[in-house]
């Protein structure tokens, strides 16, 4: 090593000690006959002094070094006069006898600080340079700790980490997916996987039990806020399990990594159906650290001479407590957000009940104050609240009404910090009617088990799939699956499949089935936005060493990028003009 020491290392017992560092140059002070760099490297940062005193040209050398160079030091460890209590080192200071330049440095385009003044598109082509900053850094760091820890706790129960290939058969079920043209067989191509769910099922009723794997996934789909063409999966499955043993056994993997990683001791797990956190959230994925659940007035309201309420399917309300005095002006930017495409009502309905007991309505033309009065009583409301109302179509008024619960929720401040709502959303539909493609499609993926058969109405089958939510982000989902080839097929029939078809896709599987398949189940987990939550950041780009920018491009390496004419006609993907001569 060309160190005795890292830059996050040297304190106050190793004082006199003669040393070499090595780093880069965080930062150069110079005042009159004295010059400090502060010496960076991955583990911290360590003051150096030169002084006219110890070595005047020294003094002159270190002065022509600047942010970013890479260099190496010798000299002795000696107590500080004004101590840094903020930093590790901070009570002490090298004392540089020589000094060698490593690799001298362009200055950077944006400094490398905690907060930076470089906009993203700069630090994404710079990665490396925004990758030394600390942020980005401890991001890294506990990253490394989550997947070493799921490793350790899923090892800990018996889980084998087996990989899955990469180079796939293209499904048109699900999202888009990537494709990469064989060379070998032009004209076929190979497909990224959008998830290891086929081959994880496969080693199940091949034996193996318990299988885990932290796999890069990829779907080509249209790019979305915090969407990465690739991201990472906790890839999980387990034979011989019942709904609850995955509960189980998953609550306590997330438990362990918050207490292992973070020292936090996670709540109780709450459990709840979809169609309650639809119903009283207007979500899949509810934020539970507060509270603002939905009351139901379609009762009292419908059928009482009011247009709007009359031809609602649903009129629905939240309680803001103590916003009884909010602005005109607070509820137009309220009434605008419910007409934004985001919730798409025709307006807001207000109720205020002020601190003397008097009502004060939107709807006062149209309802009695015994009617209010009812409404209030509903909605628990007390002296000073504010009841906020929107009537409509079912799932629209109610996932708009989530919208607009979230919208206050932050824009009030009414959302705790440094707590965590935990939940498994559970009793799924196993399929949903997907308006643009005109068909029935799989809430989760066409391989979950229905709870009970597949006979009757297909909008009621119920699905024994759970999604695992934190702070009303969705942090893994899963099902118990399907193991049996008939109800397999019924399914892909319930989805439009021939049976041609779905054996083309998915024989593999099916067939599979016919030799012994064991009962089995699993889940994954989103491994960018369980960090992301986990280092408190909002982005999932913060907690990826590379990540694309929200066009899907790296603009460090400069892809994707156009291929050479060669390369295009090896892999079968120009055809030879001269072919079509004549
Ligand atoms: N493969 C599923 C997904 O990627 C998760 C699972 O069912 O285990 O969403």
């Amino acid at each position: 090593m060309i160190r005795t020491h890292t830059c996050g290392e040297l304190r106050i017992t190793d004082v006199n000690k003669n040393v070499q560092l090595t780093g880069w140059v965080q930062r150069r002070r110079d005042l009159g006959n004295l010059t400090f760099i502060d010496l960076r490297d991955r583990y911290g940062i360590t003051q150096l002094v030169f002084s006219t005193e110890i070595n005047k040209d020294l003094l002159e050398k270190a002065r022509d070094i600047h942010r970013e160079y890479v260099i190496q030091i010798t000299g002795i460890v000696r107590e500080r006069e004004n101590k840094n209590p903020n930093l590790p080192t901070g009570d002490i200071e090298i004392v540089v006898q020589e000094l060698k330049i490593l690799n001298p440095s362009l200055t950077p385009p944006f400094t490398i600080e905690d907060n930076t003044d470089g906009g993203e598109e700069l630090r994404m082509t710079f990665r490396y340079l925004d990758l030394r900053r600390n942020p980005l850094k401890n991001n890294l760091i506990l990253r490394h700790k989550l997947a070493l820890e799921t490793r350790k706790y899923l090892d800990s129960l018996g889980f084998l980490e087996i990989e899955t290939p990469f180079l796939i058969k293209s499904t048109p079920e699900g999202a888009r997916d990537f494709v990469v043209p064989s060379r070998m067989h032009k004209g076929t191509f190979y497909a990224l996987p959008q998830s290891p769910q086929t081959f994880k099922q496969i080693l199940m009723v091949a034996g193996y039990d318990r299988y885990f794997q932290i796999v890069r996934c990829f779907r080509d789909e249209d790019l979305r806020a915090d969407r990465q063409p690739e991201f990472t999966q906790i890839d999980c499955e387990m034979s011989f399990v019942e709904r609850e043993d995955i509960l189980q056994t998953f609550e306590g993997l997330i438990r362990h990594l918050f207490k292992s990683v973070k020292g936090i001791e996670l709540p109780k797990f709450l459990r709840m159906s979809y169609e309650d956190a639809m119903n009283f959230y207007g979500s899949d994925k509810p934020d539970l650290r507060f509270d603002m659940k939905f009351v139901h007035l379609t009762n009292v309201f419908k059928n009482k001479g009011f247009k709007v309420f009359d031809s609602a399917e649903i009129i629905v309300g939240i309680n803001l407590k103590q916003q009884a005095q909010a602005t005109r002006k607070q509820i137009d930017e309220w009434t605008e957000f419910a007409k934004s495409p985001k919730v798409g009502s025709s307006g807001l309905i207000y109720i205020k009940y002020n601190e003397d007991g008097s009502i004060k309505s939107s709807i006062d033309k149209f309802f009695t104050t015994e009617q209010l009065k009812e409404v209030l009583e509903i909605s628990n409301a007390q002296p000073g609240d504010l009841i906020l109302i929107l009537a409509g179509e079912k799932i629209k008024t109610l996932k708009g009404m989530g919208q607009l619960r979230l919208h206050i929720a932050h824009q009030l401040n009414l959302i705790p910090t440094n707590t965590y709502a935990c939940l498994w959303v559970v009793d799924f539909p196993l399929f949903e009617y997907d308006e643009e493609e005109q068909r029935w499609v799989s809430m989760h993926h066409p391989f979950t088990s229905p709870i009970g058969d597949l006979s009757g109405n297909i909008a009621d089958i119920k699905a024994n799939a759970y999604d695992m939510v934190i702070n009303g982000t969705e942090v893994g989902g899963g099902s118990i699956r399907i193991h049996n080839k008939e109800i397999q097929k019924k399914v892909f029939e319930l989805l439009g499949f021939t049976e041609e078809e779905a054996m083309r896709q998915f024989g593999f599987l099916m067939n599979a089935f016919e030799y012994g398949a064991p009962p089995h189940g699993g889940i994954a987990f989103g491994f960018d936005r369980l960090t992301a939550l986990l280092c408190g950041v909002d982005s999932i780009r913060d907690v990826i060493a590379f990540p694309k920018n929200n066009a899907g491009k790296d603009t460090m390496i400069d892809a994707p990028s156009e291929i050479n004419p060669k390369q295009l006609e090896e892999l079968g993907l120009i055809i030879d003009p001269n072919v079509y001569k004549n």
